[in-house]
């Protein structure tokens, strides 16, 4: 037989393990090594690793699947003891090969952890030979043992609010964001006062205060919570939502033109108008030779459309150029959105004309508008991968692996 040596580095246990033996469970075709933890390491507290009496033998023998051992399936075996916690009360107790309440081993969590946010869904499952929802309770692990290890919330000055809809739109999550950092910072279910009080609950009252910069997009209940609890902070209205209002107005216009094309029966109008959706939407720089030609189709046959298209092109180029002369430019729109005779857009005008601090804040402290959107667009994603995890709050770890810098190395690489 191999040396306990060979064996610690082949299974990826440290020395607070003690390995006993190490066969092969010929019914089940796996690798099962016998361990214990050394004595030093053992009767702590599963939950908080605090010293503690024993209790009981607990389950007795149990198994925790380890990486594999070339092909085959490998398993770690030992007693489960419980001991009894001041805090907690009758507890599993810890071990150092596993967190606490998992039925693998740390290294097959990361692993499975950094292949969750590396590669696509099916092929962490196949590799791994584990259930897709698994993964969720996995990724959930891995993410709170990496929250406790440092404080999420350290250091926050600039933070970024925002919702995000799951669950075919009828339920939200409310994100905080660091411009600083770039990271998820945290994010919770529901999207209303109670829930963002919460964050700031945790954040805590001194650290509250030092917040000097909020964005967010203009919801009330956001503005109403910061405003009593950050009284240092400015409150800014992300760039990102303001062109979103443009898109959602512009969309408005086309919807509006196409159904008076129907109307009219102008049915090939109408197909054409149908077919440009994608077109207005884009930035110009993006558009393809067929969108091209499309757009410039309409600039002959419709020009309300038109006109509504180069009113969200001018805000957004407005907004995007941030600073004392982005605020001239925003005048400028201003006056020639309350012009337009586009009920749309002169509602749209008059919604940022309401919010103008907020956005002239946005555009004055260079506010990046790349980082809440590519969270909001990366959590959609997300959330498409999440598919088939039973709690939210596994989705939640999801995103915060990916966004919020807890993706442990591979097994055995340094980070
Ligand atoms: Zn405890």
């Amino acid at each position: 037989m191999l040396g306990a040596n060979v064996w610690r580095r082949v299974l990826g246990v440290d020395r607070a393990t003690v390995i006993e033996a190490v066969d092969v469970d010929e019914e089940d075709d796996v690798v099962v090594a016998h361990v214990r933890p050394r004595r030093h390491t053992k009767r702590r507290c599963g939950m908080c690793g605090q010293r503690a009496p024993g209790y009981d033998r607990g389950e007795g023998r149990r198994r925790w699947r380890a990486l594999d051992l070339g092909t085959v399936r490998c398993f770690l075996e030992s007693d489960s003891p419980r001991v009894n916690c001041s805090t907690h009360g009758p507890t599993v107790a810890q071990v150092p090969w596993a967190r606490h309440g998992a039925g693998h081993t740390r290294e097959f969590d990361d692993e499975v952890a950094w292949l969750a946010t590396h590669t696509p869904k099916s092929a962490v499952g196949e590799l791994m030979r584990i259930a897709w929802r698994s993964v969720g309770s996995i990724v959930a692990r891995v993410v709170a043992d990496g929250r406790a290890a440092h404080d999420p919330f350290d250091g926050l000055v600039r933070i970024g609010i925002d919702e995000i809809s799951y669950k075919r739109r009828h339920r939200y999550l409310t994100i905080v964001v660091c411009h600083d950092t770039g990271r998820l910072v945290w994010a919770a279910v529901g999207r209303d006062k109670k829930t963002l009080n919460g964050f700031f609950h945790l954040l805590g009252e001194d650290r509250c205060q030092k917040i000097r910069l909020v964005s967010a997009d203009a919801a009330e209940w956001i503005a109403d919570v910061v405003a009593s609890r950050c009284e240092n902070a400015t409150l800014c209205i992300d760039s990102f939502h303001v062109v979103q209002w443009a898109t959602d107005a512009l969309d408005e216009v086309r919807r509006e033109v196409w159904n008076e094309a129907r109307r009219l029966g102008m049915r090939e109008h109408a197909k054409e108008l149908k077919g440009c959706r994608f077109a207005l939407w884009r930035n110009p720089e993006d558009l393809t030779a067929r969108q091209e030609a499309r757009l410039s189709a309409i600039a002959r046959v419709n020009s309300r459309l038109y006109r509504a298209y180069l009113l969200k092109e001018q805000l957004r180029i407005a907004i995007r150029t941030k600073g004392v002369l982005a605020l001239v430019m925003l005048e400028d729109w201003l006056s020639w959105a309350a012009r337009s005779r586009i009920p749309a857009f002169v509602e749209l005008g008059r919604k940022i004309r309401r919010n103008l601090p907020g956005i002239e804040a946005a555009m004055l402290n260079r506010l990046s508008n790349a980082l809440v959107e590519s969270t909001n667009t990366k959590l959609r994603v997300l959330h498409r991968m999440a598919f088939g995890f039973k709690d939210p709050e596994h989705l939640i770890a999801l995103a915060l692996l990916d966004r919020g810098g807890y993706c442990p190395p591979l097994p055995g690489r340094a980070r």
